[in-house]
């Protein structure tokens, strides 16, 4: 038997029925939708607000991205559509598409100003755009009206026929949001969608498996800016009238709040929250007077016990259901490559420091790892390896010195272009992407670019599974990684650089952490690694091991390499004895 596809991801046309079957569905629903303006005009802003919250999805859920501007993006789209076809006179849906062009480039520059800022800061940052669009629109009166908004704003012909009215157009902006929903769904397992999870989970991790980081977020802005704004667009032609105070910061809360409450982490979470947050409301009014309290409670209460969302709950049950994949995979082709250890210097340092402050972390190292060799880097604690690792894979930028991989000098490229160059590594403090299955964290490092394997999604799988099955993790591929021990989450970090193929492989203290059968596990790990012919430069404080692996060892101290060559000369070695094995190795066996 074939391998069982691991997920839809695997055939695309395969979403193709259940895409009509939902559009169909949307459609039959706007038909039954009762012929009165009040209760269309709910389901309009239900069906409206819902694309725009989907939007949401993109840059906060995928990407963790906060942002407090989605009103901002709506109220874009939804002036391009007002100015363009009331005081430009254009077809419907060339002022959507307006809209959605200028709400788009202004995403990717707020995409853009994430560089820089993260987390609270970004935030603001959002806010600010937000109010600012706010204050534009209401005192720019001469273009956008002023706050008296723009009214009689017409709805569109479509294949010659007219969405004049109520039902028709509810049926264009249903179809519209199933779309949306159903893109941004399967976005989640595009090589795109597992880049922004990775950078949400964690960013420095991501741009060590060959993920341009910026791109990514300045991706997820600027496609959550065209969602937004297309909502925006198909709310303004629904209730023909607008006006600033309908885009306002109180508007982006409602929308963060519809995201949240139903589950960020996916488009039918966003659903489900909207249609919560614009009925619910309806339904409660019979209370009269305290209904915005009883509404208010009943959100504070789903958010406090349902965290990851409506949906969150319910995927949560879901994927503990998931079936491990079981059938044969191809080995990994790195492994049936003959190492032969050659005199070719694979990674050639020379005078590398770095500072911080008055630390001198790394004070001049020169260290060069031949190709096929497994190269020990050891020393006390605080010597400077880990930096030394940091350095060379591009997270700090060096004080001094010049480093040369696979003969071209990497000393200024960003971490994403030396992954792609051809290293991977491992952290010493483990580093994977929490919200992410076991598979799908390894696909991420089989889809490095550079990587010598089939570009679809089927042979993505197929090298991820084969890492996995390399370290033993295949029965756990659907898991989700945070469920897993932490010795086994290493293994997962192993299989993520090893997935990648790459040329080198650096591992920082890969035994850090394990218990003494996970340690034993993982030596023989390194040892059928050694046997084929990675070339490797391993951090690791069990001289029995490092003596059994290493070809060659370094030995640090306060950033200076001590010593330097083959095992049995480097580890008898006297400035090695005193500054980090503490007695000879005869009497400490
Ligand atoms: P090792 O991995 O050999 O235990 P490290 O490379 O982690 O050592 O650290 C070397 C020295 O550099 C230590 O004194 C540590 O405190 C310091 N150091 C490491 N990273 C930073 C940093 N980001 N900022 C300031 N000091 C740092
Ligand atoms: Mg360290």
């Amino acid at each position: 038997m074939s391998t069982p596809p691991p997920g839809s991801f695997a055939r695309p046309w395969r979403g193709i029925p259940g895409l009509l079957a939902a559009v169909a569905v949307a459609l039959v629903l706007s038909r039954m939708a009762p012929d009165q303006g009040y209760i269309l005009n709910i389901f309009m802003q239900a069906a409206t607000y819902g694309i725009a919250v989907v939007g949401l999805v993109v840059v906060l859920g995928y990407c963790g991205q906060i942002s407090i501007a989605q009103a901002a993006f709506f109220g874009l789209g939804a002036y391009g559509v007002a100015l363009g076809t009331v005081d430009y006179d254009l077809n419907f849906f060339v002022a959507l598409a307006i809209g959605v062009a200028i709400a788009g480039a202004l995403g990717l520059l707020l995409g853009a100003a994430s560089l820089k800022l993260g987390g609270h800061y970004l935030a603001m940052v959002t806010i600010s755009f937000q109010q600012i669009l706010t204050v534009v629109l209401t005192n720019w009166i001469g273009f956008s009206h002023g706050p008296d908004g723009v009214r009689n704003v017409p709805r569109p012909m479509l294949f010659g026929l007219s969405l004049d009215g109520g039902r028709d157009y509810l049926g264009l902006c249903l179809v519209t949001m199933v779309c949306v929903a159903v893109a941004v769904w399967r976005l989640r397992t595009t090589r795109l969608g597992r880049a922004m999870q990775a950078v949400r989970d964690n960013d420095l991790a991501a741009s060590t498996c060959g993920i341009d980081v910026l791109h990514t977020k300045v991706a997820a802005f600027g496609l959550s800016a065209v969602v937004g704004a297309l909502g925006g667009g198909l709310f303004a032609g629904g209730f023909r009238y607008i006006s600033p105070d309908q885009f306002s910061f109180a508007e982006s809360i409602v929308m963060l709040t519809m995201a949240l409450l139903g589950g960020v982490s996916s488009p039918f979470g966003a659903l489900i929250g909207t249609g919560l947050l614009v009925i619910l409301p309806e339904w409660l009014r019979f209370l009269h007077q305290v209904y915005l309290a009883v509404y208010g409670a009943a959100v504070i209460l789903i958010m406090v016990f349902l965290p990851d969302g409506l949906w969150g709950f319910v995927a949560e049950r879901m994927r503990r259901r998931a079936r491990p994949v079981l059938a044969e995979v191809a080995n990994l082709p790195l492994l049936a490559r003959t190492g032969e250890e050659t005199a070719e210097i694979v990674l050639g340092v020379t005078g590398l420091a770095k500072h911080f402050g008055g630390l001198k972390a790394l004070d001049g190292v020169d260290i060069a790892v031949r190709r096929g060799t497994v190269h020990a880097l050891i020393g006390p604690n605080g010597s400077g390896k880990s930096t030394f690792i940091n350095v060379v894979t591009g997270l700090y930028r060096p004080t001094a010195g010049r480093i040369d991989f696979a003969g071209r000098d990497i000393t200024g490229l960003p971490p994403h272009l030396r992954n792609r160059a051809g290293l991977a590594r491992t952290f010493q403090n483990i580093r994977v992407f929490r919200g992410m299955t076991v598979l799908e964290n390894v696909m991420v490092g089989a889809e490095r670019v550079g990587n010598d394997v089939a570009e679809d999604a089927d042979g993505i799988v197929r090298r991820a599974l084969a890492a996995l099955d390399f370290v033993g993790m295949r029965a756990d591929a659907h898991r989700m990684v945070g469920t897993l021990s932490y010795g086994h989450q290493r293994y997962v970090e192993i299989a993520r650089a090893l997935a990648g193929t790459p040329e080198m492989l650096l591992l920082d203290e890969p035994a850090a952490g394990l218990n003494m059968t996970e340690k034993q596990a993982l030596g023989q790990l390194l040892r059928r690694l050694k046997g084929h012919g990675l070339t490797i430069l391993v951090i690791d404080h069990d001289m029995n091991l490092v003596e059994q692996v290493a070809d060659h060892i370094t030995v640090l101290n306060f950033g200076r390499r001590i010593a330097d060559g083959g095992p049995r000369d480097v580890l008898d070695h006297p400035d090695v004895i005193a500054a980090y094995l503490g007695e000879p190795r005869s009497e400490a066996a």
